[in-house]
């Protein structure tokens, strides 16, 4: 099975086509062809929900030309078309929507609308042939949740942001410390020379039984310690964002530690595997965190290669593969859909028949 994908649910413009391997478990990347708008969004300090939409117009026609060139491949040899179908930002999903719907139609190809965040989800099968269940911890800018995924369409959110996104934490406190956008290299790079004990920040959630995440009291910390400050030096934005970066990962650590144990007694005393994925698990603060943790707890950490941890066509076209082998495409009637927890991914699927 050949599937083109497409993804516009957020600030990235990408199309990909993705082949399932005969007698593998995972899938073949034939192209994967991102265009970013970190660029159109830089000056304003954040994604523009108007700007996205008009990038997406402007450019999808040809990313998808392209991603079909650089697979090497026509629209003759592909089987379907998998598209993000939310959630996300609603003129882009309707973009990606229309285009691909416009696709089927032409060339009588069923059409599989995914969960943008199942695509997350199931990307280590598609590089590696993960096999079910295992944790994800899934950070970027729009989402910060823990998922248990159990089976293709099965997936169980044990926690989740109940305020700000852990990207958006990292691109809010970059703004108010001047930093440019995206916030999260910028801070990352800063903490570097930074002093991570100067200022004792507030560590939201830690210890508490369930197992959701905080960051906008963080955030606002950070903001008053800068306004006690002012004017800033450059040593103050070092140590600030050192000081930052630790509380973020200190409550990270406390939430992940309690999510492996929660699996091991809930789920299977089997070894565990933690995949992490979105923007953030770019962060080597992070990273050696989750690694240090995973160590502990005899768990095996896999992160997919950074390019498709942050938002790709590809993780799309391989849910599409996953679900289109199950049996389930979806109707042409299917709707885009801003707000979409994973949990009723499969039910909507379903309910949006054939
Ligand atoms: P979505 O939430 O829908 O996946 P997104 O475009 O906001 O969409 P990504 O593209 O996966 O998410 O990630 C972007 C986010 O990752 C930004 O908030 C950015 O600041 C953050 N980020 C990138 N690199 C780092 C880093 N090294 N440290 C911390 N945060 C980072
Ligand atoms: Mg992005
Ligand atoms: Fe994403």
């Amino acid at each position: 099975t050949t599937v083109l994908g497409i993804e516009t649910s957020c600030d990235e413009t990408a199309a990909a086509v993705v082949r399932s391997v005969e007698g593998s478990a995972g899938g073949e990347i034939l192209s994967n062809t991102v265009y970013s708008q970190i660029a159109d969004h830089a000056a304003f300090g954040g994604v523009v929900p108007e700007i996205a939409a008009r990038a997406h117009v402007e450019g999808l026609d040809a990313i998808v030309a392209r991603s079909l060139a650089d697979a090497d491949v026509t629209l003759d040899d592909i089987d379907a078309v998998a598209v993000t179908a939310g959630p996300g930002l609603i003129g882009g999903l309707i973009v990606g929507m229309m285009t691909a719907k416009a696709i089927c139609t032409a060339r009588s190809l069923p059409l599989v609308a995914i969960n943008h965040l199942e695509g997350h989800a199931l990307t280590p099968r598609l590089t590696d042939g993960m096999p079910f269940p295992y944790l994800l911890l899934l950070v970027s800018g729009g989402h910060t949740q823990i998922l248990l995924v159990r089976g293709l369409g099965d997936y169980e959110r044990w926690g989740t942001t109940i305020d700000d996104a852990l990207g958006e934490a990292f691109d809010k406190t970059a703004k108010l410390l001047g930093l440019p956008y995206p916030g999260g290299p910028a801070v990352e790079r800063e903490a570097r020379n930074g002093d991570a004990t100067r200022f004792p920040l507030p560590r939201p959630m830690k210890g508490e039984e369930r197992l959701d995440f905080s960051f906008s009291g963080l955030k606002s910390a950070v903001r008053r310690q800068a306004s006690e400050l002012a004017p800033l030096t450059a040593q103050d934005v070092h140590d600030l964002c050192a000081s930052f970066q630790a509380a973020v990962t200190d409550t990270l650590r406390d939430r992940m530690l309690r999510a492996l144990r929660r699996y091991r007694g809930e789920v299977s005393d089997h070894p565990a595997a933690l995949v992490v994925a979105g923007g953030v698990a770019a962060n080597q603060a992070i990273r050696a965190m989750l690694e240090d943790v995973c160590k502990d707890e005899k768990t095996r950490l896999y992160a997919p290669p950074q390019s498709l941890c942050s938002d790709n066509a590809a993780m799309i076209a391989w849910a599409g593969i996953e679900h289109l082998e199950t049996g389930t495409a979806t109707g042409m009637d299917v709707a885009p859909r801003s707000r979409w927890p994973l949990d009723e991914a499969a039910a909507s699927l379903i309910g949006a028949g054939r």
